[in-house]
């Protein structure tokens, strides 16, 4: 079996909102800065998740988990997304919710054990032969200057080159000579050269005519999940039937245990050989609450395999009873899951805070809207939610351009709010005329 070239799978939709954060914002002591790497306030949380980072880097944090909790949008989601952008560029970082285990096609367990793959990156390293610039011609007499001499029989052209190691005697298949020969620069051009080849070998080099050939260190980051996908793609004809079969098939069914073995194999020996390295990322979960017993022990075991990615939950609930169960326990998660577990508290925001947080998000959208606005709009984020204020720009800007205008006022917004309910207006709503819906 072989590791097909694979594009990311990444679940980018769900990150899109959090696009303005880059990091935890900490200085080099680990303190939080009051606006940094898009971070506002939340301060006590920025800096514990900033010790845990230096946890994990120690690998101290093997077989356990991190837990945000705290009310809704008071940032858990940026905070886990600002942990894996500390541990790197390239880490992988995986959110779902708890609710998506409860699938009538596929197992709890399988969607799970899916998103801790999408969470473990491998970065692969190769050397493939890439085309270099353009070659142009050379007279044999500026060659010969240029590399020593050189001299043609009928199959092949010896040709002598400077190189970094001295001057060698190379055979060449003619295609090659041509393409020599016609390269543009000099002398500094050739040592260049003559280095690409393998000298040693003094071997043909069949490249194309007129190409040069320059061999690159290829960086390619992928996840285990895009290598499943990959590799578990149907390679069927292009016929209607077979592509029909493809239709037909469930996609979630595809990637089997055997197909994953096959593939930590193959990765495994990639990684003995030293061509790749596993870059272990966050798995964050949120409303960890909405797990039940089979998902919490998969957890637990899942946690102390070798190659686990950081596992970050959240929630929002308080003690509450663990799904399925009649057992209580804070969080609704397991005590000995809880256990193992390190808990950092979010606190919900000053009315100064939300407008600065939704500045940044405007300045991100390139939403244009006044402080007015701005101020009104961190008010409704004090009564519903920083999400809900937030989620009021896009709409807010479109009346605005309907109204001839680029920028977001006061009156934009009180339009909007008119039309759409917040999460607690609408409870609030619903209890009021409870005898007009069916209930
Ligand atoms: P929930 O519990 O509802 O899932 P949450 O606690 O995960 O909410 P987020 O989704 O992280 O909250 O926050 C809501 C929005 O506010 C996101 O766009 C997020 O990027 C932004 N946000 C939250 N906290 C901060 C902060 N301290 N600085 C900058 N942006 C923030």
């Amino acid at each position: 079996m072989r590791i097909d070239e694979v594009q990311s799978t990444t679940k980018k939709q769900r990150i899109a909102t959090h696009t303005h954060i880059k990091g935890l914002g900490l200085d080099v002591a680990g303190h939080a800065m009051p606006m940094a790497s898009g971070f506002v306030g939340q301060v006590a949380a920025r800096e514990a998740a900033g010790l845990v980072v230096d946890m994990i880097r120690q690998k101290k944090m093997a077989g356990r988990a991190l837990l945000f909790a705290g009310p809704p949008s008071t940032g858990k989601t940026a905070l886990a997304l600002g942990i894996a952008q500390e541990l790197g560029s390239k880490v992988p970082f995986c959110p779902m919710v708890g609710s998506e285990v409860y699938s009538s096609e596929v197992k709890k367990t399988e969607v799970l054990m899916e998103n801790f793959r999408r969470a473990i990156g491998l970065r692969i390293k190769e050397n493939k032969e890439v085309y270099e610039g353009e070659v142009t011609e050379l007279s044999p007499e500026e060659t010969e200057s240029t590399t020593g001499g050189y001299g043609r029989s009928i199959s092949h052209v010896i040709i002598g080159l400077k190189t970094v190691k001295g001057t060698k005697q190379l055979k060449l298949d003619p295609t090659i000579y041509d393409a020599l020969i016609k390269e543009k620069s000099r002398e500094g051009r050739c040592d260049a050269f003559a280095t690409e080849f393998d000298l040693e070998a003094e071997e043909y080099v069949p490249i194309p005519k007129g190409e040069v050939h320059k061999k690159k260190e290829i960086v390619q980051d992928v996840t285990l999940h895009d290598l499943d996908a990959a590799n578990a793609r149907p390679q069927g004809g292009q016929d209607i039937l077979s592509l029909m079969g493809q239709m037909m098939k469930p996609r979630k069914t595809e990637i089997t245990d055997k197909l994953r073995q096959e593939i930590n194999k193959v990765v495994n020996k990639y990684i003995d050989e030293g061509i790749a390295e596993l870059v272990p990322g966050v798995l964050f979960i949120d409303e960890v609450h909405m797990l039940d017993m089979e998902c919490f022990s998969y957890l637990n075991r899942a946690l102390e395999s070798s190659i686990s990615p950081i596992v970050i939950f959240a929630t929002n609930r308080g003690i509450c009873n663990v799904r399925g169960t009649d057992m209580t326990s804070p969080h609704g998660i397991p005590v000995d899951l809880l256990d193992r577990l390190v808990i950092i508290r979010t606190e919900t925001y000053s009315p100064t805070e939300m407008i600065q947080i939704l500045a940044i998000r405007a300045q991100v959208e390139e939403l244009a809207i006044d402080e007015e606005s701005l101020a009104f709009l961190g008010e409704i984020g004090q009564q519903a939610s920083l999400r809900h204020a937030i989620q009021l720009m896009s709409p807010a800007s479109i009346v605005a351009k309907t109204n001839g205008r680029d920028k977001i006022c006061k009156a934009d917004i009180e339009e909007v709010t008119s039309l759409y309910l917040d999460a607690k207006s609408s409870a609030r709503l619903l209890q009021e005329q409870q005898e007009r819906y069916i209930s």
